[in-house]
């Protein structure tokens, strides 16, 4: 009997959820074009054949335009970087070479996203990793449209802000979607918590960096990036602005080697609910927080109703999954764990003091090369506001 009712009453949730389209994609990799050890298109291609649909090349401080001979180095000659290249894209590879070594064209981002994009099944979007020199402070920019420089200032706090308020005014400018995320808050521990409580106008930030130089989970003195991300939308929820939406990246710098002493790829990416797989509707869909970030897991479902939040995983055998529901709530300081679900279905029915809720969904599968051995698949499902200020 208790298992027609749950039957019943999965039918029942089931036949209000519209249909959802998960468009995977990753916004934070590097190539020659800055400290990268590959060429753009052997990326891209890499991300194309694994199940993406959807790749920004975010290299520092630069929108990969303009005539660049990359000079190979030992290391690349030692990882036959060449000759991958050659022998997936024979004539298209440019090379001279002279006294002082070999020298190879790096293909623009028109030359790479003409040759490697799909129109409906693979998108290539162009960004930048705004890397400042005064500070610590690293701001990818997705779907930019002009170079923005790195800010100069004082502080942290003053850094960032030029940095996005040049990005709002770049959107203005060209009046197309585009975005900033904050990068790594805790690479080398230099952005911390208050400095991104005082932002204006930021939207994301990353949740789940794959460079194993990155801190996700912070140590003895420095809290981990989850705890930082509810206690940004705490402040962001009393000041009433909108909150900050935690994004997962490989930042993938290494493309020969793979370890947990690497930057590799497919480590973190984020799965956005899109009919379309083109940027007006990406973007639409990551602002309004219709996406979650991923470590491993693949969900089937993330929906809530006014009065439920409900996610269903994809069923893998042998895989246990178990989701955490947290929250803000009326007249606490914290966000705390407000309910925990094992299996493949969960659900959680909103309380009459609850602000906000976000939930985070473990499973017992082991990430294959991952940063930390033994570190085993997550995904992580956007905050919703519940009651609003
Ligand atoms: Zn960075
Ligand atoms: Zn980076």
């Amino acid at each position: 009997m208790k298992k027609l009712i749950l039957l019943l009453l999965f039918i029942s949730c089931n036949q209000e959820i519209p249909k959802q389209n998960w468009q995977k994609g990753n916004l934070h990799t590097h190539s020659f074009w800055s400290d990268g050890d590959d060429f753009p298109e052997m990326i891209i291609k890499w991300y194309k054949d694994n199940g993406y649909q959807f790749i920004a090349l975010s290299d520092h401080n630069t929108i990969s335009q303009g005539e660049n001979w990359y000079k190979l180095k030992i290391n690349d000659n030692k990882n036959y970087a060449l000759e991958k290249y050659k022998k997936s894209f024979g004539d298209w590879v440019e090379t001279k070479t002279d006294s002082s070594g070999t020298y190879v064209r790096l293909k623009t981002f028109e030359e790479y996203k003409s040759k490697l994009e799909d129109i409906n099944s693979f998108l290539i979007i162009r960004s930048e990793e705004v890397t400042s020199y005064s500070q610590p402070v690293h701001i990818n920019v997705t779907n930019i449209k002009e170079k923005i420089e790195p800010a100069t200032g004082n502080s942290v706090l003053e850094v960032m802000q030029k940095t996005l308020d040049a990005v709002h005014a770049q959107r203005k400018k060209f009046n197309i979607p585009m975005f900033a995320h904050i990068n790594h808050p805790n690479f080398g521990y230099g952005v911390n918590v208050e400095d991104l409580k005082n932002l204006n106008g930021e939207r994301f930030f990353e949740l789940y960096n794959g460079h194993p130089a990155v801190n996700n989970l912070g140590d003895d003195t420095h809290m981990d990036l989850e705890t930082m991300w509810d206690l940004i939308n705490i402040s962001y929820y009393n000041e009433n602005k909108p909150l900050i939406l935690g994004i997962a990246t490989d930042d993938s710098h290494n493309y020969h080697t793979k370890s947990s002493n690497h930057s590799n790829t497919g480590r973190g990416w984020v799965m956005v609910n899109s009919e379309k797989i083109e940027i007006s509707s990406l973007i639409e869909a990551m602002e309004s927080g219709d996406f979650y970030s991923s470590s491993g897991i693949f969900l089937k479902k993330v929906y809530n109703t006014e009065s439920e939040f409900f996610i269903e995983m994809v069923p893998k055998k042998g895989i246990e999954y178990e989701t955490i529901f947290m929250g803000y709530r009326e007249g606490s300081y914290e966000v705390e764990e407000l309910k925990r679900v094992k299996g493949n279905f969960s659900k959680y029915t909103f309380q009459k003091n609850d602000l906000f809720v976000r939930a985070k969904i473990r499973s017992n599968e082991l990430i294959v090369n991952p940063v930390i051995v033994g570190e085993t698949m997550q995904a992580w499902v956007q905050p919703i506001v519940v009651k609003g200020k």
